[in-house]
């Protein structure tokens, strides 16, 4: 059984993200969906709103797909959670040069610290190369629309958020 995991701060889950766990699916037989507890990237959504924003959305995949992911959470090392879950695979998103530097370094330092685990990138399509989680919460924190960047549930959550946020600044 080929297992995969791929790991993410998801603050918010994104099309970008979608895109890369759907053909994700179509390579492995499971995909864990790792969600990063790190707080040093101080997320804007708390940890639990992230993995359930990332459950929700899975209504929106094939039933051969669904059964496919799991959303777990990622603490620690993740070549040691991808160990644990018996996973030989790290999946991981490119967009453009941008995210080249950082992804090759990481995946580079993983396969020191366990070569029994390989690093896969697939590249973002077209749509998806601009979509990123930042981008969006700056855009929905300043009233903009991002419906087109995320799923229905991820925009009606960002609204709710930001409108409760504004509130209580006022
Ligand atoms: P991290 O904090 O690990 O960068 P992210 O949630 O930002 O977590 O992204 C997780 C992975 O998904 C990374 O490999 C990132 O490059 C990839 N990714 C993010 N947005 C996109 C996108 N629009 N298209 C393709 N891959 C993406």
């Amino acid at each position: 059984m080929r297992q995969a995991i791929y790991p993410g701060t998801f603050d918010p889950v994104t099309n970008g993200h979608h895109e890369i766990i759907r053909r994700g699916c179509s390579l492995v037989d499971k995909l864990y969906v790792a969600v990063s507890s790190n707080d040093t990237k101080k997320p804007e959504i708390s940890l639990s709103q992230r993995k359930q924003l990332i459950i929700d959305d899975l209504n929106n995949y094939s039933e051969s797909n669904r059964i496919k992911i799991q959303v777990i959470t990622l603490t620690g090392l993740l070549v040691h959670l991808a160990v644990k879950r018996n996973a030989k695979i790290i999946l991981r998103g490119l967009r453009a040069i941008s995210d080249f530097e950082f992804e090759v370094q990481m995946a580079g330092l993983n396969y020191r610290i366990d070569n029994s685990v390989e690093t896969i990138f697939l590249s973002a399509s077209e749509a998806n190369q601009f979509v990123s989680s930042r981008l969006v919460r700056e855009i929905a924190s300043l009233g903009g629309d991002v419906s087109s960047f995320v799923s229905s549930n991820v925009n009606n959550y960002l609204l709710n958020y930001y409108k409760n946020k504004q509130d209580k600044s006022n």
